[in-house]
């Protein structure tokens, strides 16, 4: 099983400003010349190779996510990075597209009316929900006022496909499972499994539920994982003036990762507000976090044969394959 982030910003996009990038290569050629390093190729090579450190941006798209098997590709959520999913996948000849939305939250349902096989003729596009009144919901990006064509003048079919919570589909390779999250006017999660592998796309949640007890139906979604995508979007220093606001923070993941043996956590949904430094040094908080709660699950890992959780923070392009 691969995933792949389109896009891992939470809110809103966050584009790159020019002044982010002036700073990124001053910042680049201090540490170049700190290294001792003369020739532009070296320099190229650097950066392609991840010496100065990788990812060099996490994007500014909001949350679309793509899981595939084989030849299988399903998406998670229509944020704005579903415009580039959309425009890849079409150049390579695809025209069925299977979309899980998690909720209606703008960030969420903004990329749709950017999504090119909306306007191709014989294209199908599958849109599968939980809340009652998605199709409306994701009918006012054509509403003919916010943008300028009318549902009904879109060339593709679009069809909307009502899932309940806790109850399985099988869609071709996955068997997938819709999970209840934390988040205001309630959000939707997705266990996806395969053959051979298992993963959660968690977001976007608060995570107020973590014990066994109050997880309740949905602590099996949490289990026997090979990836979890978590909400991250906080420090935990900001979760005190966030209560509420629906998002978590990438220590609460890592818990909850340790305790269930969960083998990869991908921090998504980062803040709008959080610069490039600000993502990264989190990254690195977090990875010292784990690396200090590791020994008191030890038996955990012990018991699946592995030493504990890798981390990764989503960026726009990040992907894993499972298999690997
Ligand atoms: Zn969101
Ligand atoms: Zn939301």
């Amino acid at each position: 099983m691969r995933i792949k982030f389109w896009g891992s910003r939470g809110s809103l996009p966050s584009p790159t400003k020019h002044k982010d990038v002036v700073d990124l290569f001053q910042k680049l050629i201090t540490q170049a010349k700190k290294f001792g390093m003369k020739d532009l190729d070296d320099f190229s090579s650097a950066i392609k190779e991840g010496r100065f450190g990788h990812p060099l941006s996490f994007g500014g798209n909001t949350t679309c996510i793509e899981v595939a098997d084989s030849n299988q590709a399903v998406f998670i959520d229509m944020g704005s990075g579903l415009r580039e999913a959309g425009t890849y996948h079409t150049s390579q000849g695809r025209k069925e597209f299977s979309i899980f939305l998690t909720h209606m939250h703008w960030d969420h349902i903004m990329g749709l009316p950017f999504f090119i096989p909306v306007y191709v003729p014989g294209a199908k596009i599958t849109i599968y929900h939980v809340h009652d009144n998605t199709p409306e919901f994701v009918k006012i990006n054509f509403n003919g006022v916010n943008f300028p064509l009318k549902f009904e003048q879109l060339s593709s079919k679009i069809e909307f496909k009502k899932l309940d919570v806790h109850k399985s589909i099988q869609l071709e390779n996955f068997k997938i499972t819709p999970l209840q999250l934390d988040h205001p006017g309630q959000a939707f999660g997705y266990r996806f499994e395969s053959k051979d592998e298992a993963l959660t796309v968690g977001i976007d949640s608060e995570y107020k539920r973590l014990t066994d007890e109050s997880l309740k139906d949905d602590l099996p979604s949490y289990q026997k994982l090979d990836l979890l995508v978590f909400d991250g979007q906080y420090e935990m220093a900001e979760l005190a003036n966030k209560f509420d606001w629906g998002h978590c923070s990438p220590s609460i993941g890592v818990d909850l990762a340790l305790r269930e043996g969960i083998r990869n956590i991908v921090m998504a949904h980062h803040d709008p507000w959080a610069d490039y430094q600000k993502l990264k040094t989190m990254h690195e908080k977090t990875q010292k976090y784990l690396e200090a709660q590791l020994p008191a699950y030890k038996n955990v890992w012990d018991r699946i044969d592995k030493n504990g959780p890798k981390v990764y923070f989503a960026y726009d392009g990040l992907e894993i394959d499972l298999a690997k």
